[in-house]
């Protein structure tokens, strides 16, 4: 008998974890949103059709990549971010395992367009099934441009597994958020089908969480703000009289990067403790800011998720400096929560 083992062809690999990577037309808008983020830009553009689903593109003025580097970013594992096991346990940049680019070329058309400010002319590029169908040198703005077209045309059961329009637009929305809440100081605007639905002048943390979360909010935050050697905090959270029925804006980021927890989420909750009613669910925006060699970020490809070092203390921490924000609500006597 003759050996029956062979290694999977590229485009048959990427599509595979591309499924982990590339799951909506939501993924693609979180990756090349932190991509843009990763390459310095001060303006980002993002572009939709279709919730998504014909056109995903992100425009930006960041650093631009070079002839070479534009095709090898649609490689496997292909980044500039780290170089030796040892960076992973000290990332700042959102984006690290080299595998977005790659994922949403096996899974749609992709037309990349990028100059770098040291070259007279840029880059284009066609990519369809991981594969090159056209590239040549083309004048483009200093930055990147990237659209990924008909997302899982290849792939009909993925591409019917999608929600309708408007499930699949909220998805973007969210992501889209997430990244503008935590990056003030970048412009940010979402075109949909046409119709600008933002556009996020660059600014305080306290004027993007306005613009994006209504001028309602604005007489209604509560500063937070600790440090102390091993972390800090700050942000904002809503007065007690702002919590709702249904669990709205409620975002927790570590170093800039937007996580869910159950667990930190308790911590803020527990603070507000009896000054809501039971079932409803105070507003949130906080940041947490920490060695990066106090958390593992490379638990899940899509970041979401983050391991702690130690959790309890950060709990601690969480609950300790919202309770201090809110002391002046408490009708129950002060007691001393300074850390
Ligand atoms: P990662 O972000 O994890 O490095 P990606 O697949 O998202 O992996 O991107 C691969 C590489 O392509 C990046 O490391 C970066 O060098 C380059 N790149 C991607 N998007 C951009 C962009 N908008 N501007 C400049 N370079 C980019
Ligand atoms: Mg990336």
């Amino acid at each position: 008998m003759a050996d029956i083992i062979q290694l999977l062809p590229d485009n048959i690999a990427n599509q595979i974890a591309a499924g982990e990577v590339i799951q909506r037309p939501a993924s693609a808008v979180k990756e090349l949103l932190e991509n843009a983020v990763d390459a310095g830009a001060t303006h980002i553009q993002l572009i939709v059709n279709d919730a998504g689903k014909a056109l995903v593109q992100v425009i930006d003025n960041g650093k631009g990549m070079s002839e070479t580097d534009a095709r090898m970013s649609f490689e496997r594992h292909a980044t500039s971010k780290i170089k030796v096991i040892d960076d992973l346990f000290h990332i700042k940049t959102m984006g690290f395992r080299g595998e977005a680019l790659a994922s949403i070329a096996a899974v749609a058309q992709v037309e990349l367009k990028t100059r770098r400010a040291e070259d007279e002319l840029g880059t284009y590029i066609e990519i369809e099934n991981s594969a090159v169908k056209k590239q040549e040198p083309c004048a483009a703005a200093i930055g990147t441009s990237i659209s990924m077209k008909n997302v899982f045309f290849n792939v009909p059961a993925r591409r019917n597994f999608l929600k309708s329009n408007p499930a699949e637009t909220r998805h973007i929305v969210d992501e889209f958020i997430r990244v503008a809440l935590s990056f003030p100081n970048i412009f940010f605007s979402l075109t949909s089908n046409g119709q600008q639905v933002f556009h996020l002048e660059a600014g305080t943390l306290k004027q993007r969480v306005t613009q994006i979360l209504g001028n309602q909010y604005a007489a209604k935050l509560v500063n937070i703000k600790e440090e102390t050697d091993y972390m800090n905090i700050y942000g904002f959270v809503g007065k007690p009289d702002t919590a709702r029925k249904t669990r709205g804006e409620q975002y927790f980021f570590v170093n800039n990067r937007f996580i869910r927890s159950a667990y930190l989420n308790h911590a803020v909750m527990s603070a507000f403790d009896e000054m809501i009613a039971k079932d409803s669910f105070p507003m949130y925006v906080l940041f947490i800011d920490l060695d990066p060699s106090q958390i593992d970020i490379n638990v899940h490809p899509t970041k979401q998720e983050i391991k702690f070092e130690d959790e309890k203390i950060i709990y601690a921490f969480v609950q300790a400096a919202v309770k201090h924000a809110l002391a002046q609500f408490s009708i129950a006597p002060s007691l001393d929560f300074s850390l």
